[in-house]
């Protein structure tokens, strides 16, 4: 436990030394012959590269919105709402609870991905955004969406965001996709979208190329079982206007753990048996849009009808949620006691 600890944090210190030199590269990136351009662009991306991988199990998770435009095979949201949840919006007052709370604890890195929901489905998502620039304590931004709603307005409104983002703490911004077709997309999402989100991703590239806004733009593919991404054909179709700093990975295995029916067209993750020490993950910490405060916050940590992993809320005093986080390492290591969601999880680091 304590090796994973230290080398997290050994993770999470070499990245932040990273931020100042990625602002100095942006900073010079034009001013110079476009050989040096080239070659400091290629240093920006190789920093990109490192960032998204050393996002480590110490971050917070925060959800603007638990509320959903599209029915994700891999998503528990179809479940949850059955479950009677009431899916909201966060408000500006539970947002200013949140960070002070936040004001308080030792993070530095936020994700504005909900566990479930996305971030545009908040009609004030951009206000949100732009505040936590302000927040001292936190030093790198990013997050995912599903592009569904990356319309034409919340384009503009991304792109003044991230030009008022003096400190380049947004870094990266991750769009989760389901192929190259209509047909893979409708089994993957559960919504018929497809020819927006293609639109919306190449307009909104075009613009942070025509206004030179360097940010990395992550297109990562969710595809079924037996699917392969042709990789040339994703960037001819995703990034039409050549923006220098999109990237495409893939995802082909998914999480889930004992109490997910698994389905047929999906492949899986190895479930880890029976883990004596407890998954670093708890040491995330999720706003979830109603003011819950929750360790984790990956997408099957909030199980239909189950708070196991609730620490309490943005109301309650820090030490408390503090005590409740240790309750629930304490009983899964002293007592064997696991969690709902990560009992068989896939997921466990
Ligand atoms: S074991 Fe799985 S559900 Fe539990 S905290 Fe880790 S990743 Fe989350």
């Amino acid at each position: 436990m304590i090796k994973k600890f230290v080398s997290t944090k050994l993770k999470r210190a070499a990245s932040l030394c990273l931020m100042p030199v990625r602002r100095s590269l942006i900073s010079i990136d034009g001013k110079m012959g476009s050989l040096v351009q080239k070659l400091t662009r290629k240093l920006i991306h190789f920093i990109d590269y490192i960032l998204v991988r050393s996002f480590g199990s110490h971050f917070i998770e925060f959800e603007i919105s638990s509320a959903c435009n599209a029915r994700c095979i891999f998503c528990l949201y179809p479940d949850i709402i059955k479950s009677g949840k009431r899916l909201k919006n966060m408000d500006k007052d539970t947002f200013a609870k949140a960070i002070e709370k936040i004001e308080q604890s030792n993070y530095s890195l936020i994700s504005f991905t909900p566990t479930t929901g996305d971030i545009f489905m908040n009609k004030e998502w951009e206000y949100f955004v732009e505040q936590m620039l302000y927040v001292s304590k936190i030093k790198q931004i990013f997050f995912y969406s599903n592009a569904i709603l990356l319309n034409d307005s919340n384009q503009d409104k991304l792109i003044e965001i991230l030009k008022k983002d003096k400190k380049k703490k947004i870094f990266a911004l991750l769009f989760s996709l389901g192929g190259l077709d209509r047909e893979t997309y409708n089994i993957m999402f559960g919504v018929d979208k497809f020819n927006e989100v293609l639109e919306n991703i190449n307009q909104f590239q075009k613009k942070l190329k025509d206004q030179n806004i360097l940010v990395r733009v992550s297109l990562e593919f969710r595809l079924p079982k037996n699917h392969k991404l042709d990789f040339e054909k994703a960037h001819q179709m995703f990034n039409q206007h050549g923006y220098d700093f999109c990237s495409i990975e893939v995802l082909y295995k998914y999480m889930n753990n004992d109490a997910i029916p698994k389905l047929e067209n999906l492949e899986y993750m190895d479930e880890v048996k029976n883990p004596t020490r407890a998954c670093t993950y708890l040491y995330k910490t999720r706003y979830a849009a109603d003011g819950g405060v929750w360790a984790d916050g990956c997408m099957i940590s909030e199980m239909p009808g189950d708070n196991s992993l609730q620490l309490g809320t943005v109301d309650d005093p820090m030490k408390n949620l503090e005590e409740n986080r240790q309750k629930i390492i304490y009983n899964w290591e002293q007592k064997h006691e696991l969690p709902k969601p990560c009992q068989g999880c896939s997921f466990y680091r």
